[in-house]
């Protein structure tokens, strides 16, 4: 488990709280060593230095940091911290498939999901405590408690897994041609929350996760998910280049505006004009649609044929999510038949329409599942 570290009293008993700086920009931690060093040429210097002990090391203790000079060092420790998220628990299911709980300092908590395959890794991070959403079938929208992370704390969860899957370690082997340190091939802001009511940390964040010299994920190797938030598509898309998914999960309004009731914001035909006519999409990029499958409410012939001609003209790939459910929910999961013959049809169109097997189920780490007990408190900040 880890644990955050205190804050220092010094000898005349004043509070020293160490600025932590995972999750901070290139900029602001530029910014910070510019107080303490004299020009800015060395600031620099010293920022990339750091930057990539952090995010391609994995170093917590500046006093490892050999290529920095002692005294630097000792500065950088006075006033600085590197800290981790605290593991409040960790279960693995059956299928491999981890899920955290992590205690903020507010006390507030979330949780990330780690889902291994053959071959690749995918960290399924949240965004928001709780999310505002309602969507009638996710489990995560019961929680009340409802606050944005900051970008510490989404970079956070990855920097934890890392830790916990000793993926630092493992890289470095990998360098020697021992090992394979991918364990983390994939992020997806598929946790809890809405993303894209959270923009700027999730901006923030993902501009640190793609940093060259740090962690340097691939852009397409990120998938921010949204309820469909029409107003930030294209900014996301452009400023970030990640991927795209959108959880439409209805066809026509009447249903969706009860599943996704955002929907009644931004109405499905306002959502795919945006897609189609805003976002310019790259070579070989398309939009995923994620469509949760539920018995007698969104999974019959018209429904699929309905789909096929709101998308038509838009590279899309539609994964379908059998329900997952949860103790309180009316909704049950689509029969195998009819999920198998809703892809049918999807797929005859042409697009791909893969059928997601639910991972993690027995821990409740599985889409929609993820909710923590925390207390209610009034929504802010959203
Ligand atoms: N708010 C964002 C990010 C959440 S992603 C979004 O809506 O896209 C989580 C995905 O799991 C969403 O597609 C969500 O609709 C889906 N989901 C929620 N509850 C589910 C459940 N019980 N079974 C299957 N999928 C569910």
């Amino acid at each position: 488990m880890q644990i955050t570290k205190e804050p220092k009293i010094t000898l005349d008993n004043s509070l020293i709280v160490k600025k932590n700086l995972v999750g901070l920009s290139k900029k602001e931690v530029f910014d910070l060593l510019s107080s303490l060093e004299s020009s800015t040429k060395k600031a620099s210097m010293r920022a990339k230095q750091i930057w990539s002990w952090i995010y391609c090391h994995g170093e917590k203790n500046f006093s490892e940091m050999t290529n920095i000079d002692k005294n630097f060092r000792s500065d950088l420790d006075k006033n600085f911290s590197i800290e981790r998220l605290n593991i409040a628990k960790k279960e693995t299911s059956l299928d491999g498939t981890i899920k955290y709980l992590f205690s903020l300092k507010d006390d507030s908590k979330i949780e990330t999901v780690f889902i291994p395959e053959k071959k690749r890794g995918t960290l399924c991070i949240s965004s928001q405590v709780g999310c505002t959403l309602n969507c009638s079938f996710c489990h995560t929208g019961t929680q009340k408690l409802v606050r944005n992370l900051t970008s510490e704390e989404i970079v956070g969860q990855l920097m934890t897994v890392y830790d916990d899957l000793d993926h630092w370690e493992k890289s470095k082997k990998k360098k020697d041609g021992l090992s394979d340190c991918d364990i983390i091939t994939n992020i997806v802001f598929m946790g809890m929350g809405e993303p894209l009511l959270n923009y700027s940390e999730v901006r923030q964040s993902v501009l640190i996760l793609i940093s060259d010299r740090g962690l340097d994920f691939s852009r397409r190797r990120i998938t921010i998910s949204t309820a469909g938030v029409v107003p930030l598509l294209k900014k996301a898309h452009d400023e970030l280049g990640c991927m795209i998914a959108i959880s439409l999960h209805a066809t026509e309004n009447k249903t969706r505006d009860i599943l996704v009731p955002l929907n009644r914001k931004w109405p499905i035909d306002t959502l795919i004009k945006t897609l189609k006519e805003d976002l310019k999409l790259r070579n070989s990029e398309r939009i995923t649609f994620e469509y949760v499958m539920l018995k007698n409410i969104n999974d019959t012939e018209i429904d699929a044929k309905r789909l096929v001609k709101i998308i038509e003209g838009l590279p899309s790939k539609i994964n379908l999510i059998p329900f997952n459910n949860w103790s309180g929910t009316n909704y049950e999961r689509s029969t195998q038949k009819k999920i198998e013959e809703f892809s049918k049809i999807i797929k005859k169109a042409g697009f791909p329409s893969p059928v997601r097997s639910p991972r993690g189920e027995d821990i409740m780490a599985a889409c929609g599942q993820l909710r923590s007990n925390t207390l209610k408190k009034k929504l802010h900040d959203v």
